[in-house]
């Protein structure tokens, strides 16, 4: 009998819908729990799912009380937990960057050196300006630490950011990136833990890996399959097939998906026609 594998994912926040989202599209379908529900079972898996805080999944799973979680690696960093990355999960992207007010003369990070910085994540920040050698003051704030220089608790920040918006919205301008982060798997360090993750590493990863590709179709001229061949972004070997007119073949590959916008263009140029690009579900390469 295979024993029950146990997942700590997050409970609420930014990372709870997306992680939710890859469990299903995994195929693991976890019970819908109710709310203020803190365990569920999966219904096609032997897994147990834990719901606990962002924050409180990489002490989880170093202390042994789940065999893997869902986190954001500024968390794993700022816990300082001995865990392993066992997979990035492309989603929750945010960078830890310092910024100022907008009339402040500073320009680089270099410029906080003897300055007050307020951050939510000291550890990562002092780490980070340490290495640099600057002496900054850290002010550490729970949360919106965006607001501090306006309080005049401090000159600058260091927070995480994805788009912007919340830094421009308080006259901020950032200075520059400390640490990209993104959501991660995690597990214990020891073979025998990688073990026991190593069916739902595989299994994620398969749809992680499938979301950043398309699988491209189209019809090229046999004499233009060279030329389409040496444009396509791909590892692999494209397919080729033959069809009823044999003037023409059908072409398939697995194509990034960010490369996608510039290859069609390309692709018409060279002749190719009844181009289609269609999700894939899962792959494992
Ligand atoms: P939560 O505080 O529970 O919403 O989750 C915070 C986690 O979401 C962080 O530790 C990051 O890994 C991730 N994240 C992604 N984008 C952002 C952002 N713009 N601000 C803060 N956290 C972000």
């Amino acid at each position: 009998m295979t024993r029950r594998l146990s997942i700590a994912i997050p409970s609420k926040g930014r990372l709870r819908e997306p992680t939710w989202g890859l469990l299903e599209a995994s195929g693991l379908s976890p019970q819908e729990p109710g709310e203020r529900v803190l365990m569920a079972t999966c219904r096609n898996a032997d897994v147990d799912i834990l719901f606990v805080r962002a924050d409180d999944v990489p002490e989880y799973v170093q202390d042994g009380v789940v065999d893997c979680g869902v986190t954001g690696l500024d968390l794993v960093a700022e816990k300082e937990c001995t865990v392993e990355v066992l997979l990035r999960l492309g989603y929750g992207n945010c960078s830890l960057q310092a910024a100022v007010p907008n009339e402040d003369p500073a320009t680089r990070v270099e410029d906080l050196d003897g300055r007050r910085v307020a951050t939510a994540h000291p550890v990562l920040s002092g780490k980070f300006l340490a290495e640099r050698g600057l002496s900054a003051e850290l002010v550490t704030v729970a949360g919106s630490a965006e607001i501090a220089p306006r309080l005049g608790l401090a000159d600058a920040i260091i927070d995480l950011v994805s788009s912007g918006s919340t830094l421009r919205t308080n006259g901020l301008r950032p200075l520059g990136t400390l640490f990209e982060s993104e959501a991660v798997l995690i597990g214990r360090t020891d073979a025998a833990s990688r073990e026991a993750s190593r069916t739902i590493t595989t299994v994620l990863g398969s749809v992680v890996t499938a979301r950043a590709n398309r699988y491209l179709m189209c019809n090229v001229p046999i004499d233009a399959v060279d030329a389409v061949t040496a444009i396509l972004p791909t590892k692999g070997s494209p397919t080729v097939m033959p069809l009823a007119n044999p003037a023409t073949v059908a072409l398939h590959a697995l194509v990034p998906a960010k490369e996608i916008w510039q290859l069609l263009p390309r692709l018409e140029l060279l002749g190719a026609t009844s181009i289609l690009t269609l999700p894939v579900e899962r792959m494992v390469p």
